[in-house]
């Protein structure tokens, strides 16, 4: 019999983010930084924030950084999602500064605070998309 579970939405990412992904690629997340004045970029961008270079190189990170933010669903209308509710996603500030979103896993959502130590951790969805979970740093 097939499996008649609803499967989750794997974006099919283009352009900038599709090159974000590609070097995300095994789960190891790397950022965009200028290779003018060495500042990171998140979501990736054609011209860096701070002095406009169009240089720029994808560098490894830790993907280590504090809690920015979290909000839990309880609700969801995609029904590859119904049977995690409530879930809970943070926005995580990386130690280089760009701030990035995954789904709680390694921690009770009562436990979280604000400047709590994580870590953002990929797993692979396909050849062209990852998808962050957040674990406890
Ligand atoms: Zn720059």
């Amino acid at each position: 019999m097939p499996d008649a579970s609803p499967r989750k939405y794997v974006p099919r990412p283009e352009g900038l983010n599709l090159e974000f992904f590609r070097h995300a690629g095994g789960g190891a997340l790397h950022l965009q930084r200028c290779d003018e004045c060495g500042s990171f970029r998140h979501p990736p961008r054609h011209y860096c924030q701070r002095c406009f270079s169009p240089r720029y190189s994808y560098v490894p990170s830790s993907g280590r950084g504090t809690v920015y933010s979290w909000v839990t669903s309880h609700f969801t209308v995609d029904r590859g999602w119904v049977a995690e509710v409530p879930y809970t996603t943070v926005v995580v500030e990386l130690d280089e500064g760009p701030r990035l979103v995954g789904a709680l896993r390694g921690l009770d959502v009562e436990d979280l605070r604000l400047g709590l130590p994580v870590v953002l951790v990929g797993e692979p969805k396909g050849d062209d998309f990852v998808f962050f979970w957040v674990d406890a740093g």
